[in-house]
């Protein structure tokens, strides 16, 4: 069953804590000469236009980086991710968002490698597309040449099922996005599965998994089915922007869940996340929550905005 598009969740609260976190652990990788490996196993579309077709619905992007776009208070390191999404709008206006294969594109240096993964039919050729236009875009402007090739690879499948013919990375060094829709609870249970392969093959690689924070069962337990999963240590960070409506409809809470993240990752998220709350949340639940071995919750007081 694929009816997922992520293009009606484009810019959400839950893609900004995402894309976020992402460029901070590319951004850690990068600071070494060596090359490293990045593995989206669910892409999406790569970029998704706000103004036009999906986003357009349910306008999801008003929950998050709609309220970014024109603070001048925002924190350093988010003040990065921003300055990366608002590059990709030109002319000022919000119209264009990147999705996770974008964001690490931009982050990523001539010598590291993208491997990204997608299942969708139409949301593989768009991928395709956006890749094959952003290389002649870049051509144009004298950059880097190299977009797709050997620096970039694009396929069409399973990312679960792909992931383990890529690893360990050349270098053995590298990060793994696992971001599938969870709209079937299969999906729970294969990040799992997923993970506990992939950490054999390669266990100093960096992991990070998105899920949705509801209140089925499966997403309950899916953070503390992680925790117990052999690694060198792991990170949980979740974001809430309000609490759940009476008719439990809508997503207003997620978390990335990492493993093996850089120990300058949780100083970063605890300076970041009191702003996100501030500046996303819709009510008093609105809440950040961070775990790496000790748990503690931060609660949004006094009024909102
Ligand atoms: N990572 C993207 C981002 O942050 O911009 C968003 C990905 S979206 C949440 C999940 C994507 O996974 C959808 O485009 C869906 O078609 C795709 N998908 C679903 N099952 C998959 C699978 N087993 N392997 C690869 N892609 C899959």
């Amino acid at each position: 069953m694929l009816s997922y598009r992520h293009g009606f969740h484009a810019g959400n609260h839950a893609d900004v804590l995402k894309h976020f976190v992402l460029i901070e652990l590319l951004n850690y990788l990068g600071q070494k000469d060596t090359a490293y490996t990045y593995v989206d196993t669910h892409s999406g579309a790569g970029l998704y236009s706000l103004d036009t077709g999906y986003a357009m619905k349910n306008a999801e992007y008003e929950t998050g980086i709609g309220p970014l776009w024109e603070r001048d208070d925002v924190p350093a390191a988010l003040q990065e991710y921003l300055n990366l999404v608002k590059g990709m709008n030109p002319s000022g206006k919000m119209r264009y968002y990147p999705g996770s294969p974008y964001c690490a594109n931009e982050v990523m240096r001539s010598q590291d490698r993208l491997r990204l993964f997608e299942l969708h039919p139409s949301e593989i050729k768009i991928l395709s597309e956006n890749f094959r236009k952003l290389e002649a875009h870049k051509a144009e402007q004298g950059e880097r040449q190299t977009v797709r090739g050997k620096r970039i690879m694009i396929n069409a499948g399973d990312g679960f099922e792909g992931l383990k013919a890529i690893l360990p990375p050349p270098s053995r060094r590298g990060l793994v996005l696992i971001d599938p829709p969870y709209e079937v609870k299969d999906d729970y249970r294969r990040v799992k599965v997923c993970l506990e392969d992939a950490l054999v093959r390669f266990p100093t690689g960096t992991y990070a998994v998105w899920y949705p924070v509801l209140s089925r069962i499966e997403s309950k337990q899916l953070p503390e089915r992680l925790k117990r999963i052999p690694a060198n240590g792991w990170l949980n960070v979740t974001l809430s922007i309000s609490g759940p409506t009476p008719d439990g409809f809508g997503l207003h809470s997620s978390g990335m869940f990492i493993i093996n993240p850089p120990w300058t990752l949780e100083a970063t998220l605890r300076e970041v996340m009191p702003y996100l709350v501030r500046v996303l949340g819709k009510d008093v639940s609105a809440k950040f929550e961070i775990e790496s071995g000790e748990t503690e919750t931060v609660r949004m007081k006094g009024p909102v905005r």
